[in-house]
């Protein structure tokens, strides 16, 4: 038998230009596919590592040092271009450097199938590639849709439902087919975004655009990215109320409300997340885009106190606290609703105390009980 040797000690024989903004583990699969080796032997035999046991883990969020020197050593690429292609790169921008081992909310897992199903993609975007690549951005939480082309991103085979794994396929000449069933996923069907919700895209837009430039401009304030992603994951779950929400001059928030409806009558494979995700985003856009007179709206129609805005928030940005402290009231003094019993509480209370029973006196104990 022959022995199975290691080329560890040799460099890549062919090493495929990386995109600016390609996934690690879209380059490396290339890189794979043009040795002749799908991912997994590939890593096994060239790196030296064990491949199905790399190949398993979330290539493009391991934070090794240890495989980006050997990534760089075996490409004659820089270290630089190896780890920006690694979602890690975002680190400090997108999410907290410190995040510990598992992907911060700002990236999307490979696998939750409460959020989405597998690796998300634009097919309409690797159908227009002369060398088709996977994107970063694909994996960021706020990018649900494809700006350019106008469609929700695909997160399946659009054929047998199989979810995006490279490490499933097999050696051919291009990245772009379906693990299980071959399917050419350049040819994956996907919805349009409707015109009507454009905003959507544009909100898409805003937040890729800052997350380039590393701020934002709040109130005319500039605010480190970090600092508003940080705000997007809290706002984003204080504004999926469901049909609860009220949110005057908000274009989307029909189809949101009614998708929320309809969403436990859905099958679990229809990916209602990711509309529900792409109408969430769309609305922290709206609000951010005119902060002080949105929040102080959106607070007031929803009965939203500063509590909730700011609890758990350890390290509040400068920007969003005070326009917490401005704009949203301490106590909810005029939505709650109160009942009968609390009120003759109230009034006993005031008589047994020898008080005068009127409005204030009243409304004054109530209050404190809120
Ligand atoms: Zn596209
Ligand atoms: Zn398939």
């Amino acid at each position: 038998m022959r022995k199975q040797g290691w080329v560890d000690r040799y460099r890549f024989l062919i090493t495929p230009q990386p995109y600016l903004d390609e996934l690690l583990s879209s380059w490396l699969t290339r890189t794979a596919f043009s040795h002749g080796y799908s991912l997994t032997p590939f890593v096994s035999r060239f790196l030296k590592y064990d491949g199905s046991s790399l190949t398993r883990t979330d290539i493009d969020f391991q934070d090794t040092h240890e495989l980006f020197e050997k990534l760089t050593h075996k490409s004659r690429l820089t270290y630089t271009q190896i780890f920006q292609m690694s979602l890690q790169s975002e680190g400090g921008y997108l999410f907290e450097s410190e995040h510990g081992l598992y992907p911060p909310k700002q990236i999307r897992k490979l696998i939750d199938k409460r959020a989405h199903y597998g690796l998300m993609f634009c097919p309409k975007c690797l159908a227009e590639d002369t060398i088709p690549y996977w994107r970063k951005h694909w994996r960021y939480y706020f990018y649900n849709a494809c700006p350019k082309h106008k469609v929700f991103l695909a997160d399946r085979c659009g054929v047998c439902s199989e979810r995006i794994r490279f490490s499933k396929m097999t050696l051919s000449d291009a990245i772009v087919y379906c693990g299980k069933c071959g399917r050419d996923l350049r040819k994956t069907i996907t919805q349009k975004v409707p015109k009507l919700y454009e905003d959507g895209l544009c909100a898409i837009t805003y937040f890729e655009q800052g997350l380039k430039n590393g701020s934002f401009s709040i109130n005319n304030i500039p605010a480190h990215s970090l600092s508003v992603f940080h705000v997007h994951t809290i706002l984003s779950y204080l504004l999926n109320r469901q049909k609860n929400l009220f949110l005057e001059g908000f274009s989307m928030l029909e189809p949101y409300r009614s998708l929320c409806q309809h969403e436990q009558n859905y099958h679990s494979k229809k990916a209602t997340s990711i509309y529900k995700s792409f109408y969430l985003n769309a609305m922290v856009f709206y609000l951010m885009e005119d902060f002080s007179s949105r929040l102080k709206s959106f607070s007031e129609e929803n009965h939203l106190t500063h509590r909730d805005f700011l609890h758990g928030f350890k390290k509040a940005p400068f920007w969003y606290k005070k326009a917490i402290d401005t704009y949203v009231p301490f106590q909810d003094t005029v939505g709650r609703q109160i009942s009968e019993s609390e009120v003759i509480g109230a009034m006993n209370y005031l008589k047994s105390t020898g008080q005068t029973i009127n409005q204030k006196n009243v409304s004054n104990i109530v209050f404190i009980k809120n």
